[in-house]
């Protein structure tokens, strides 16, 4: 079923870990939302500043001021640590805790000061929506779901103590109105759609990446995605000491079954040969359409046992021959010339390793084709 369409799907999605490249663009989003929070928190000392200057109640207006500094200081603090070029895991999840945590602190402030505040200050309330809200720029699901939850968790606890600890005509308030439980339920409805509708778009977002990054005719991972995920499986690589080798795949005398039987056959051709070689692959290894008719193989693997694996899936595809499904249509034979490079010996950048490869291949094409190369001759 498609996966949009499919609710549990959507779901298991939402709370997975995200791959590698949206895990990068978190952490660019955990600095947004850092940068926004810092924003967001000097903005907070207007509270006070009007309640005091509206004929508010001079605790609130202490409470308000109290609150807004202690959001500031550690709003700075998580701008420090979102701006370290080393990514924290953890540093999403903490931000989003403090964030819902702050909220119920100073709700639960309000209320030791005037009971009806902890749960009728509309104001403060609204900092869980925001909070909520902030973690889509981050573009992990998990994190939505759990400020979400512990937004529920926490204003659920403090409206449990109220209820628990107040005569009726404490709940009773000319500034705030009246607590009644319907309402409060309301606000905890309210919260568990914000934290829907947040995941979803995340969700959504999520899926926009990924088919940005996907070839439309064979399904493959596209250029996008190689320049994407090269520096991090470079970086993962160098990290472990091992190599990296990429293999540049071009079908040979291509432009001859175009011409000879079309385009629509010649994309049916590369289709063929994509699905021939994806076949064949185990889970390190990535196969990548360049572009026309040209594939990237990435293998985990130094040069020379590069140069076995893609040998072995050249004849592989030599051995698979198309088929093009008319009555009169002969199996036609395909083959591909390889140009291999790995790093670290190659280069360390996926620029130098595609230019490596490609001088490789076009020594493959000069040598009479269907063969593999993978140093310079
Ligand atoms: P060589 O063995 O030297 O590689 O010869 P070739 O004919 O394959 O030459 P080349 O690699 O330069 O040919 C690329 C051709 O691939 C040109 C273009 O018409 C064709 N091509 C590129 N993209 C597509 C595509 O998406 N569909 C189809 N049908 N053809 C494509
Ligand atoms: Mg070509
Ligand atoms: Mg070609």
């Amino acid at each position: 079923m498609d996966q949009n369409r499919n609710i549990g799907g959507t779901f298991r999605t939402v709370l997975s870990r995200p791959d590698e490249i949206m895990l990068a663009a978190g952490a660019s989003g955990e600095l947004l939302a850092a940068r926004l929070r810092v924003a967001l928190a000097a903005c907070l000392f207007l509270l006070p500043v009007t309640n005091a200057l509206t004929g508010g109640l001079p605790g609130e207006s202490v409470i308000g001021f109290g609150g807004a500094a202690f959001v500031n200081i550690f709003a700075l603090l998580w701008l420090r640590l979102a701006r370290r070029p080393r990514h924290y895991r953890w540093l999403p999840f903490a931000t989003a805790a403090f964030d819902v945590t702050a909220t119920t602190v100073v709700l639960a402030l309000l209320g030791a000061q005037y009971l009806p505040a902890a749960l009728n200050s509309m104001v403060v309330w609204c900092c869980y929506v925001l909070a909520i809200l902030m973690t889509a720029l981050r573009s992990d699901g998990r994190i939505t779901v759990f400020a979400g939850a512990l937004a529920l968790v926490q204003y659920g606890m403090l409206i449990a103590m109220v209820f628990l600890t107040a005569s009726a005509d404490q709940l009773l308030s000319p500034e705030y109105g009246a607590v009644t439980p319907g309402s409060q339920i309301q606000r905890l409805i309210l919260l568990a759609l914000t934290t829907a509708l947040t995941a979803t778009i995340v969700y959504r977002m999520q899926r926009l990446v990924q088919m940005s990054g996907i070839d439309g005719l064979t399904g493959l991972p596209n250029r996008t995605w190689l320049l994407h995920r090269m520096p991090w499986l470079l970086e993962a690589a160098h990290e472990q000491g091992r190599s990296l080798s990429l293999a540049l795949i071009d079908l040979d005398h291509f432009k001859a079954i175009n011409t000879d039987l079309g385009h629509r056959v010649g994309d049916r051709v590369l289709c063929h040969v994509a699905a021939v070689l994806q076949d064949a692959l185990n889970e390190s290894e990535w196969l990548v359409r360049l572009g026309g008719e040209e594939l990237v193989l990435v293998m985990p693997l130094p040069v020379g046992a590069a140069w076995e694996r893609m040998e072995v899936l050249r004849q592989r595809a030599a051995a698979h021959p198309f088929h093009p499904g008319t009555p009169r249509g002969e199996p036609i034979r395909i083959t591909v010339s390889v140009g291999v490079a790995a790093s670290p010996h190659d280069g360390h950048d996926t620029s130098q390793l595609l230019g490596r490869a490609d001088r490789r291949l076009k020594h493959a094409k000069r040598g009479g084709r269907n063969r593999v190369v993978a140093r310079d001759e």
